[in-house]
């Protein structure tokens, strides 16, 4: 992708509004997640020929068997990490790409992992292209990135059968973790888990979801 293929027409941008305030009537109420998804074009982020489908609110198939993310999701996902500008944030599961440019567009530092590389290699393409600075890593999100914790937020894009403790202990205190967990691999409840310290944790849990599986070693098989 080149500087030139980003195009963001007024038809987009209309769209884009559109959609904003479908978000606030689903009950997205967060001034600065509604502003960055009104910021972000999603049709970057998209499979190439569906620009029909670029504004509607639903999940949409991209390469290798993946999905780009519903916006609702993306938008409750974003709410739930209660990030102000500055947090440092990771995502596990990179994708298309949409979800960590909605989380720089909060003004956030974004490091997102993806392990199946051809993905990575498109998004990264994006970013650059966008000029984004964005820290891209290939590999098993399960792990988290030991080497850049602690963070104020993590966001796992992928539904886990179960919270891997490897978040919890790269998360800051005060920290919190949003991740869809299910005991079925195409069924999930959404989790936010607080580290309020070193040995305590708050768990909520919350509304139904529908993600691609969490893959690797704390994952699915
Ligand atoms: N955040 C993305 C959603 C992508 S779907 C977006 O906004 O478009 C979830 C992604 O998680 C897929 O790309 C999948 O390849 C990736 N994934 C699954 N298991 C993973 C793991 N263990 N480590 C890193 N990425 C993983």
């Amino acid at each position: 992708m080149k500087k030139t293929d980003l195009i963001d027409t007024l038809i987009h941008q209309g769209q884009r509004k559109r959609l904003v305030d479908e978000l606030r009537k689903k009950g997205i109420q967060s001034e600065s997640v509604l502003s960055a998804m009104n910021s972000v074009p999603r049709q970057w982020f998209f499979p190439k020929d569906f620009e029909h489908f670029v504004y509607r609110d639903a999940a949409f198939p991209i390469d290798h068997g993946q999905t780009i993310s519903q916006p609702y999701t993306v938008a409750y996902q974003s709410q739930l990490l209660g990030i102000d500008r500055g947090a440092k944030v990771l995502e596990i599961g990179t994708g298309s790409g949409y979800q960590a440019a909605v989380l720089l567009a909060m003004g956030a530092e974004v490091y997102s992992v993806e392990y199946i590389l051809p993905l990575l290699k498109t998004a990264s393409e994006v970013f650059k292209a966008m000029g984004s600075k964005i820290q891209l890593f290939h590999g098993d999100g399960t792990l988290g990135l030991p080497a850049h914790a602690p963070f104020d937020a993590i966001v796992v894009t992928a539904g886990a059968p179960a919270v891997p403790d490897t978040y919890i202990q790269q998360l800051s205190i005060g920290g919190r973790l949003v991740i869809p967990v299910g005991d079925q691999t195409d069924e999930q409840k959404m989790m936010r888990i607080t580290k309020i310290s070193n040995t305590q944790t708050k768990t909520e849990i919350l509304q139904d979801c529908k993600f691609v599986p969490l893959k690797g070693s704390l994952g699915w098989k």
